[in-house]
């Protein structure tokens, strides 16, 4: 049928759902047919918005202008033109524009690099088509198709809301309002604002309860996010702690050469020297103490980083994670799904009467339930049994698929583990559909802890009989039984030590425990399906039996635990999961010592809430595992550890989790099993869900800050030896031994050829060997700092002795400059290699193992020939030719300069190594 598309401009708020349906040439059932889908995506386009770009191309570019260092080095060449230095003033703006571009395409780049990473976490949708659930790329979504909603997904298009339960959304997003509003499906009436519609949700908001089924109405650009996104563009900006602070201490810097250049001037001036030849001694100076690269590397750096995480199936949604990534010291994970396979499968049925076992793994409905001495349980037989599996089946919104004899779960793996169970006894979802139609539903959450439906019983001897379903925490479903089933199908008082008991055996077991409880309501039709809610479920439930399941430690998790404790970082489980299962898992993963007493060790929910504000954080710190926690208190958990000082990365899925994972210095949500709304909040997204991608990803940061300090430390000697050398000419009265133009080329070439090949070292061994970094630990260390200093002296020293050396032995100025100018570019280079490491030799690391860095140093060497020998090259920089004793000279200064480094090295490593053991080796003192 094609579109019949609106004969009135009514908007869809003011329509009842039926003129909506026949609008949108939809069905309110059975959703849109493939065919149509495919033909609407045709027409109307993808579900996505538009990729706006911030700023306009102009913009982008003048920017890279907007930097104080660049302000100097624009007056220098305006300057310099002035005097009539046109050379010299044309290298200046060479290098201004140099600076822009490779600015320029280095944004372009982290920015493409963020959005393609944005786009590895695809928002899913729930829909309805062709009569069946399915999941499908939100972009994938057309108008009319029949999109379901439940807690924690994020709203994917435009819908006109034709049902809903309890149906919460927060529309913070679109209209700044923080609390959620409640959804129906009434008609509204004429013109009120987006924030009254309430039988609306708009694209981009965020279910936070309940849920509900709604028609797309408009997708892609034609969404409110879409107008939204047309008026102001997506800004996302590229700046992280450190960039922030390097931004600052850039102005800093700033003033301090401003302030030494113009000491310099002054010096000169009143040595009575040239005021032309001081000023342009004081422009070089400028010139030389600017470190031009370092933005540019702070970027790639990170940038390279954000790529190392992406390939290790981590996913960086904010940039400063990647910082703070490294210094992680505690990491708090989920248990299900993150340490765990999330693959359950019921093992075993705990009926008051009797024991069963269930045999077969996955989700293939292929096994059998059979009784301790192996005989196959007729469920007939053991009305409990029957009971325990249809609850577990109805009382349930999961679904199995099969494809290619693979067999799925669409929804909740436990739920899916419940499904495959009752199968096994015969029990399949068509048969329980039709034994016990659902009326109403009271959905699972993690606060509630169990999920209760009512259904029609047509097995009631009553026609209208009616029958409610719980399943749940066992603890929560206990708490609403007085009886449970026995033998003969019989209510009897529920003996509840008992039961906790069978409950804690089996969870002891590692084994996932829920309750299901049932309770018939008689032909009084007690509840209607509107009223049915937690009050009605009163403590009158029959218990029918307990289902345990098992989920496999993930085969990763015990060596990422291992791994982590070995790089001095805690962690902690946080499960919803019963203490007896949480405990047997840490156990199995290694994150509960078996020879410790676990004294202290578990805390369960009521532990927490139990302690005092002022108890907690010891507690907590001390602690490995916490049962039964509610995601309320995962956040009073990271603010515990937070007042502990320590840099928190927490795990999380669900949509009460996003205030924990706002607070954690890292935020991380799962891709796979997560909630759009955790997403959202998080920084980093797992794309597999496993907790060993944490690790990875630790260690990745600890790499990326690794080669920030590299390259800090490698290019700042250049700049103080450059600026320390003109400032002592002046002060001596003698000759630039560099001129400003040639501190160009050495600052601009080398930053390139070598600095930024740090940023592709590889990571060291025994990276994750060593502590976190304490979290108020300066970039740059003391010990860091004297080697600076170090190199710094060495380059003046050199360069001042060369240079008169040259003179002396009756070279040129122009010859004695490039000498010098070589000397600087030599040390550098050698310089570069030990600070492939800040504590090993070059040769402990392999002196080939970063090959891009042997590409950068040949590059660089075939430049300095070029600028050396090449005539042209002469005239614009002010060089000469120099022959091989003079090279000779220079590459003796370089090596001895490279072995002095090598010496301090040595020294500070047994020295800050003292008694550690060996392989562990820190930065700093
Ligand atoms: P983790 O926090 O490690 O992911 P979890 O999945 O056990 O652990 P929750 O999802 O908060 O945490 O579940 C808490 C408890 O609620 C579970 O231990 C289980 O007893 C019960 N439960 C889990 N899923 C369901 C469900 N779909 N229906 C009813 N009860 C459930």
């Amino acid at each position: 049928m094609p579109i019949t598309m609106p004969s009135s401009t009514a908007a869809h708020h003011e329509l009842t759902s039926h003129e909506v349906v026949l609008r949108l040439g939809a069905d309110p059932h059975r959703g849109l047919t493939d065919q149509k889908a495919a033909e609407r995506l045709a027409r109307f386009g993808p579900n996505s918005l538009p990729v706006a770009r911030t700023a306009g191309l102009a913009v982008r570019i003048v920017r890279q202008f907007h930097h104080p260092l660049i302000y100097v080095l624009i007056a220098a060449g305006a300057v310099t033109a002035a005097l009539g230095e046109y050379v010299d003033s044309a290298v200046i703006f060479g290098v201004v524009a140099i600076n822009a571009l490779v600015g320029f395409i280095q944004e372009s780049k982290a920015e493409a690099a963020l959005e393609g990473l944005r786009s590895m976490v695809r928002t899913q949708a729930k829909v309805i088509r062709d009569g069946r659930r399915r999941t499908v790329l939100s972009d994938e979504l057309v108008p009319g198709d029949l999109v379901l909603l439940e807690a924690g997904d994020k709203v994917p298009a435009d819908l006109r809301i034709i049902r809903a339960t309890e149906l919460w959304v927060d529309e913070s997003a679109l209209t700044g309002e923080s609390t959620p509003t409640v959804k129906d499906d009434g008609v509204l009436p004429g013109a009120i604002s987006v924030a009254d519609r309430r039988n609306m949700a708009y694209s981009g908001t965020l279910v936070t309860t309940g849920s509900g089924a709604g028609l797309v109405v408009g997708t892609g650009a034609e969404t409110e996010l879409g107008e939204i996104h047309r008026l102001v563009g997506a800004a996302e900006t590229l700046d992280t702690p450190l960039t922030k602070k390097l931004a600052e201490f850039s102005k800093i810097l700033t003033v301090g050469i401003l302030g030494l250049a113009a000491l310099t001037f002054g010096v000169g001036l009143l040595r009575g020297q040239d005021a032309v030849e001081t000023f342009t001694a004081a422009i070089a100076l400028a010139v030389g103490a600017i470190p031009e690269g370092l933005p540019a590397a702070v970027t790639i750096t990170l940038a390279i980083g954000v790529a190392r995480m992406a390939r290790r199936r981590a996913v960086i949604r904010r940039l400063p994670a990647v910082e703070t990534l490294g210094g992680t010291t505690v990491i708090c994970t989920d248990k299900t799904g993150t340490l765990t396979e999330n693959q359950m499968t019921v093992t075993g049925v705990w009926t008051p009467e009797a024991r069963f076992e269930v045999t077969g793994l996955g989700y293939a409905p292929e096994g059998s339930v059979h009784d301790v001495h192996d005989n196959a349980a007729a469920i007939d037989s053991h009305p409990a049994l029957r009971w325990s599996l249809l609850g577990g089946a109805a009382c349930n919104d999961a679904a199995l698929t099969e494809h290619e004899g693979r067999w799925d779960v669409v929804g909740d793996p436990t739920e899916g583990a419940m499904l495959v169970a009752a199968a096994k006894a015969g029990l399949g979802p068509g048969q329980v559909a039709q034994v016990l139609p659902r009326r109403a539903t009271i959905p699972f959450s993690s606060e509630r802890q169990y999920m209760a439906t009512l259904h029609g019983d047509a097995t009631s001897p009553v026609s209208s009989g009616q029958v409610v379903l719980v399943k749940g925490a066992v603890e929560r479903v206990l708490s609403l039984c007085a009886y449970q089933l026995d033998g003969k199908g019989v209510a009897a008082p529920v003996d509840r030590a008992a039961v906790l008991a069978a409950a804690a055996e089996l969870a002891g077991q590692g084994l996932r425990v829920l309750a299901t409880a049932m309770r018939p309501v008689g032909g009084t039709n007690e509840f209607g399906p509107t009223d049915f809610d937690e009050r009605l479920l009163s403590d009158r439930m029959v218990l029918t039996g307990l289902q345990a399941m098992v989920d496999p430690p993930r085969a990763a998790a015990a060596a990422a635990v291992a791994a982590c404790h070995t790089a001095g970082i805690a962690v902690k489980m946080i499960t919803g999961d019963h203490a007896a299962t949480a405990t047997a898992i840490a156990g199995r993963v290694g994150l509960l010592d078996p020879h410790e007493p676990v004294e202290g060790m578990v805390l369960t929910g009521a532990d927490l809430a139990a302690l005092s504000s002022e108890e907690l954080p010891e507690a907590v710190e001390r602690a490995s595992v916490f049962a039964r926690v509610s995601p309320e208190q995962k956040l009073r958990l990271v603010e515990a550890l937070q007042a502990r000082g320590h840099v928190v990365a927490m795990t999380g899925d669900g949509v009460n989790d996003a205030p924990a994972l706002r607070q954690a210095g890292i935020g991380v949500a799962m891709g796979l099993g997560g909630t759009e709304v955790a997403k959202d909040a998080a920084d980093m997204v797992l794309t597999d869900d496993d907790f060993a991608t944490v690790e990875a990803a630790v260690e990745e940061g600890r790499g990326v800050f690794d080669n920030l300090t590299k390259f800090i430390a490698w290019t700042l000697p250049t700049n103080i030896g450059e600026g320390l050398v003109i400032f002592a000419a002046i002060v001596f009265g003698a000759a630039l031994p560099i001129l400003p133009t040639q501190i160009l080329w050495i600052n601009m070439t080398t930053a390139v050829a070598l600095g930024l090949m740090l940023a592709f070292e590889p990571k060291e061994a025994g990276i994750m060997a060593r502590p976190p970094r304490a979290p108020d630990q300066p970039l740059l260390t003391r010990a860091l700092m004297v080697r600076i200093l170090l190199v710094s002296s060495l380059l003046v020293a050199g360069s001042w002795w060369l240079f008169h050396w040259e003179l002396a032995a009756g070279a040129s100025l122009p010859e004695a400059r490039t000498a010098a100018l070589n000397l600087f570019v030599l040390v550098e280079a050698v310089y570069l290699f030990s600070c492939r490491s800040l504590t090993r030799s070059v040769w402990r690391i392999g002196f080939f193992s970063n090959r891009w860095l042997i590409v950068g140093v040949l590059a660089q060497l075939v430049g300095q020939l070029a600028i050396t020998y090449v005539p042209a090259m002469n005239t614009i920089f002010d060089t000469a030719p120099i022959s091989g004793d003079v090279w000779l000279r220079i590459l003796m200064i370089a090596l001895a300069a490279g072995l002095v480094v090598a010496v301090d090295k040595r020294l500070r490593r047994s020295r800050t190594l003292g008694n550690q053991h060996p392989g562990v080796e820190t930065i700093g003192p």
